[in-house]
This record gives C-alpha cells, sequence and structure tokens, in this order.
C-alpha cells in the first residue's frame, strides 16, 4: 500500500509520569507513516482524493495538547486512534513517539515508543440465557458501539436457540455481530471478558447458563490456536445458533481453514440436524 509520512513533528506538550513533566512540559517529536491508496489522487492531482499531511500534523499537535498523559504509550494510541477515526481512507497507522528530553540521568539521543495499529475486521457471536438476555445482548453492542477503537458495521436479529452441551437450562437468546476494531486479537478478547462481567457473567458450569457470552467467530483471515484464543472459533460448524445469524449478516464470508463459506456451513449443519 502507498504511503503518507510525517517525520519528528516537533509538539510542545506536558506528557510524563512526573508532576513537574505535566507542570512545565516538554518538547516530543511524532513521526507517522499512514498506509493508503494515494493512486487516484496521483493520477488526478487531487488533494480531496488524499489526506492532507498539513492536516494530519494540526490534528496531531491538537490531540498532543488536549490532555496529558503519564505515558507516551498512551498519548501514542490516543493519537494512532484519532488518526484512523478521522480518516476512513487510512488502513494503517505506523507512529512514533520520542521524548527527547525525557528526565533520564545517561546522556541519551531520544527514547521512544512505536505503535502499529490497523483497522481489523470481526465477527463475534452473542448469546445470553440468564436474566433479560434480550436486553442484556443489545446493551452491550451498544457499550461496544461507544468503544473509539471498535465500530458495529452490522448486526443480525436475534433469534431463540435450545441450549447446547447437555446442561437443562433456559432457552438462548443468539445473534452475530460484525465490527471493525483497532484492538489486536487478545485485547478484544480482554474486552469482551470485561463487558461480560459488567452485565453480571458469573462461570459455574461449562457451557452453563450465562447473563452475557461474547466469542470471537473470525479475526480478518487470523489462524490461532493458543490456550486462551482460538480463531476462528473451535466449534462454529456444528452450531446453527452460530451460522444461522451470521448467515444473515455474511454469507459470502469464508472459513480461513476449510475455505467454506458461511452459506455452506449452515446448510451442511442444518442437514446434520434433520440425519
Ligand atoms: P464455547 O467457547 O465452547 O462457546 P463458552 O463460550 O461457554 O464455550 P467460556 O466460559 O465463555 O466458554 O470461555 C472459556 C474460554 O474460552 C475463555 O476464557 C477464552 O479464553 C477461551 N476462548 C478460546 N477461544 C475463544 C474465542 N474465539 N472467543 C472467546 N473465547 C475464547
Ligand atoms: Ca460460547
Ligand atoms: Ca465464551
Amino acid at each position: 500500500m502507498d504511503e503518507i509520512l510525517i517525520e519528528d513533528l516537533e509538539v510542545f506538550a506536558h506528557h510524563g509520569v512526573f508532576e513537574f513533566e505535566k507542570e512545565k512540559g516538554q518538547k516530543f517529536l511524532v513521526s507517522c507513516h499512514l498506509f493508503l491508496s494515494l493512486e487516484k489522487a496521483g493520477r488526478q492531482d487531487d488533494l480531496r482524493l488524499s489526506v492532507s499531511y498539513a492536516e494530519v500534523a494540526d490534528l496531531i499537535c491538537k490531540e498532543m495538547q488536549a490532555q496529558s498523559y503519564d505515558l507516551i504509550e498512551a498519548a501514542a494510541e490516543h493519537l494512532c486512534k484519532c488518526i484512523l477515526n478521522t480518516y476512513e481512507q487510512i488502513q494503517e497507522v505506523h507512529l512514533e513517539l520520542k521524548k527527547p528530553e525525557a528526565p533520564l540521568p545517561q546522556k541519551f539521543g531520544s527514547v521512544s515508543v512505536k505503535l502499529q495499529r490497523k483497522r481489523h475486521h470481526a465477527f463475534i457471536a452473542l448469546g445470553a440465557n440468564e436474566g433479560d438476555a434480550e436486553s442484556q445482548i443489545r446493551s452491550a453492542v451498544e457499550r461496544l458501539k461507544y468503544r473509539d477503537d471498535t465500530v458495529v458495521l452490522a448486526m443480525s436479529e436475534l433469534i431463540e436457540s435450545t441450549p447446547y452441551g447437555g446442561v437443562e437450562q433456559d432457552n438462548f437468546v443468539n445473534g452475530a455481530l460484525e465490527i471493525e476494531t483497532y484492538l489486536e486479537p487478545f485485547a478484544l478478547l480482554e474486552e469482551l471478558h470485561a463487558l461480560e462481567k459488567e452485565f453480571g457473567r458469573v462461570r459455574h458450569v461449562h457451557w452453563g447458563p450465562r447473563t452475557l457470552d461474547l466469542d470471537i467467530l473470525f479475526y480478518d483471515d487470523l489462524i490461532l490456536n493458543t490456550e486462551t484464543l482460538t480463531i476462528p472459533h473451535q466449534d462454529m460448524a456444528n452450531r446453527d445458533f452460530v451460522l444461522n445469524p451470521l448467515l444473515e449478516i455474511a454469507p459470502w464470508l469464508r472459513h480461513p481453514i476449510t475455505g467454506k463459506s458461511i452459506a455452506q456451513m449452515a446448510t451442511e449443519v442444518k442437514e446434520k440436524h434433520v440425519c
């Protein structure tokens, strides 16, 4: 992909763990690589088809000075989100924030952090069967919509399903969500767990009743198999209550391992239930 680069943009701001850093302020240097297609702007020689580096520089200065963070990590994270939220065309940001006057006793050139943030496309399974299941699911989706690192692109209708896994319990409400997020996979899982907790989720029995269950089904084309996170969700091919809502919002989507589309998977699981 093409890039727009800004190197060592100088900004006076008030970030730092120490009180004197917040009071006095110091110089910071911001460099960023913005990844987007510049082909059309180049061909037509039209700034409106590109992103103005002058505008991005203004945005960086304004946001660096709008509040003070303890950590340059937090300031850099904030800048990445602001850039991606302001410019739809930018797919990815690599940003370095240098602190050349950091309070260190040794002689040094500068200290810095470097972040890479990009738009990811993910699908989430929604489920609940304790309390007011439907309203908990809808409120959780609203909470996701308020985040500045995530956009809800589509939500399926909510359906009722019978419990899965042999535990006797109330029927479930299920649905599926399509999101765009800057959160990395483990951060997304952590945030989904926090949301489950906020809505009163207590893990009593495996596959037992729950006020809210949010599972990551797909995350770009990622294939990941770790102790705490498996993507795509490992049992989705056997679950009609996952595939049917997904079928409504992404029938074309393909499983990165089997290559099957959601439409195919939903048909296969239906045939299995009929047999
Ligand atoms: P299932 O995952 O079979 O639907 P469950 O949703 O009832 O079961 P939980 O108790 O909610 O299971 O989660 C158990 C653990 O599963 C979580 O702590 C998490 O670390 C892990 N996990 C692995 N892959 C995923 C995923 N894709 N989405 C959500 N959690 C996952
Ligand atoms: Ca689940
Ligand atoms: Ca879960």
